[in-house]
């Protein structure tokens, strides 16, 4: 047999493709920005700071406090705005665990500038003049932007997908981000924004939960979610867990939980590992799909802690921890934001860097979405630098449709912002909805990125609608 000689091609610099590329990877490593470096923080030991009750207690949940920690290293005027914030403006109260507000200019002592421009301090710590003045809102924005209250079969347990269920165990978090998707719920009432209320005590909001899920068995998915699942006391979340997985056709259950980033404190203390290992013992034995999906939008806010807690669940036998962060803009919404955030994820904290959610249409937040276009461009930049099992998916919720990836879009009028998008299942709330799966539904980009002629025609159209209805 005659074979072919292959001569190996010498490896010079010629055959290296890493310069030109429009983004080239470097690993960094995780580090945990001093908090001493924090005039309010100077003596707290490393014993404190890594203690879940610590990080709890010393949450900053207004101005005062927040001046308790950043003394004068930041202005009067960024104090000022955030007051015009709160009155104004905001649809959630503020809490910010030591853990994030560490990760606001973590490699300095934060100037005024500096903790202006921070991206987590942009969607943690909002301020009046963040937002815009030409179009605040959407005109089309809502409270309950993806109708989850209406699609409510049991309180707090969304039924939106065919397969799958939100069940939102408590209305609370141990953070609230300014742009909460389910600000009509979550949190403390603002001046804006008067929040609803979970009615049923917590025992029996769980045994409505169950009791459906055992009368639908075509459900086989749960998001138990909240707010967070990190404010539910340890027990009680087992005990529901348990009971969910005492329901043979449940395969799959994701925990929420952004405190996995926030207060992973949280999720490092030995009650919490604990459990969860029974849980997750559990769920293997039975072949049930037990993960933790959790809510990270920049790189700067994976630490090492935050590896810690990740690869301590998974230790204990979770079978993955994904993350859901949200694009905004200021934020993360640019190439080199959401890549740096996923090689941090994948690469440093074994997190797997599983969707982006566009920012839902929710009042005020129009300074943070972004236009359909503008996902898609993200989209495709995104393409090839990670491995395809880790590389995210940009999505949008679409009203009364769920979750598409952004490349479905049926139809788009690019000059008025308005996409339309097909739907192949119905809601809760369209059982006998015969048009439901034929018709198209709409979602908005914001006006103020749209061309000056399709400004002007929602300028139009928004004054005739005012002369319609007076
Ligand atoms: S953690 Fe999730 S539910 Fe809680 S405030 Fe943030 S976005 Fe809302």
């Amino acid at each position: 047999m005659t074979g072919t000689l292959i001569t190996a091609v010498p490896f010079s610099s010629d055959t290296e493709i890493d310069g030109g590329q429009p983004h080239e990877y470097r690993r960094r490593e995780l580090v945990e920005p001093d908090w001493t470096r924090l005039p309010g923080w100077r003596d707290v030991t490393r014993e404190q700071w890594e203690s879940a009750q610590w990080q709890r207690v010393n949450c900053v949940k207004n101005i005062k406090q927040l001046r308790g920690v950043l003394g004068d290293t930041v202005g009067e005027e960024f104090y000022a705005d955030l007051e015009a914030d709160q009155q104004r403006f905001a649809t959630m109260s503020m809490l910010v665990p030591p853990q994030m507000l560490n990760t606001m200019v973590p490699d300095a002592v934060p100037d005024t500038a500096s903790f202006y421009a921070d991206p987590v301090r942009r969607y943690m710590i909002p301020v009046a003049t963040d937002r815009r003045t030409d179009w605040p809102s959407h005109p089309y924005a809502t409270r309950d932007s993806l109708h989850e209250h209406d699609m409510w079969v049991a309180e707090g347990l969304t039924h939106r997908y065919p397969t799958k269920v939100l069940a939102e165990l408590i209305s609370t978090c141990p953070q609230y981000c300014g742009h909460c998707t389910r600000m009509d719920l979550v949190g403390n009432s603002t001046p804006q924004v008067d929040k609803l209320k979970l009615t049923l005590k917590p025992i029996d909001r769980y045994d409505a939960m169950i009791a459906y899920l055992r009368r639908n068995p075509g459900v086989r998915d749960v998001v138990v979610s909240g707010g967070d699942v990190a404010n539910v006391p340890w027990k009680q979340l087992e005990s529901f867990l348990m009971r969910l997985l005492s329901i043979d056709t449940i395969r799959d259950i994701r925990l929420a939980t952004k405190a996995l980033a926030a207060v992973p404190q949280h999720w490092l203390q030995s009650e919490v590992v604990d459990g969860l290992g029974r849980v997750a013992q559990r769920a293997h034995a039975q072949g049930v799909n037990l993960a933790i999906h959790t809510h990270i939008n920049h790189a700067n806010s994976v630490t090492p802690l935050v590896a810690k807690a990740a690869r301590t669940a998974l230790d204990v036998g979770v079978r993955d921890v994904r993350n859901q962060g949200v694009l905004m803009r200021g934020v993360n919404a640019t190439t080199p934001q959401l890549l740096d955030l996923c090689f941090a994820l994948q690469g440093e904290a074994s997190i797997l860097p599983y969707y982006f959610y566009m920012c839902d249409m929710i009042p005020n937040a129009e300074h943070w979405r972004v236009s359909v276009a503008d996902a898609q461009r993200l989209q495709h930049d995104m393409m090839g630098y990670l491995p395809g099992y880790a590389t995210p998916r940009i999505i949008c919720d679409v009203p009364f449709v769920g979750k598409r990836w952004v490349h479905m879009v049926a139809e788009y009028d690019h000059e008025r912002g308005i996409s339309y998008w097909t739907k192949n299942y119905r809601t809760s709330i369209e059982k006998h909805d015969a048009a439901a799966l034929d018709r198209r539904y709409e979602y908005y980009d914001p006006i103020d990125m749209l061309p000056q002629s399709g400004q002007e025609w929602w300028r139009k159209k928004l004054a005739a609608e005012a002369t319609a209805s007076s």
